[in-house]
């Protein structure tokens, strides 16, 4: 068995267009958090407002520009702005022009150990090193 899976847009534009909304979770067997890619066409939006009991949200725009609501804001997104909305935060999307970005679900408050502490240096070398 691999340790790794991997999953190919390919295009990454025309690939989220035709697949809309994708979540990775069966394709990548994730065990420990959501993640999905999402596209919304120009002048489409998220038909209703949403919050979460327990996940809070990292998005990252791939390309496009929209607008957010969190709570009493909405805010202008662009390609390479990333952003956390926590559980409580009632949030909408809606595109301005075609709108791609990716969206990963994580139980609020359940990393135990980052990288600094989880990462363990091994002896193997790539190819490249
Ligand atoms: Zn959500």
């Amino acid at each position: 068995m691999k340790n790794y899976t991997l999953m190919q847009f390919r295009n990454l534009k025309s690939g989220l267009a035709e697949k809309g909304r994708t979540t990775l979770n069966d394709i990548l067997e994730l065990t420990g958090s959501e993640i999905s890619f999402n596209f919304v066409p120009t002048g489409g939006f998220t038909p209703f407002v949403h919050s979460h009991k327990n996940n809070e949200e990292v998005c990252i725009v791939l390309f496009g520009n929209g607008k957010l609501m969190v709570d009493d804001d909405e805010i202008d997104i662009t390609e390479g702005d990333v952003f956390k909305i926590s559980p409580n935060g009632e949030r909408a999307i809606k595109a301005v022009s075609d709108l791609g970005f990716t969206c990963i679900q994580t139980k609020e408050n359940s990393l135990i150990n980052e990288t600094k502490h989880d990462g363990i240096i091994k002896k193997r070398k790539a190819s490249w090193i």
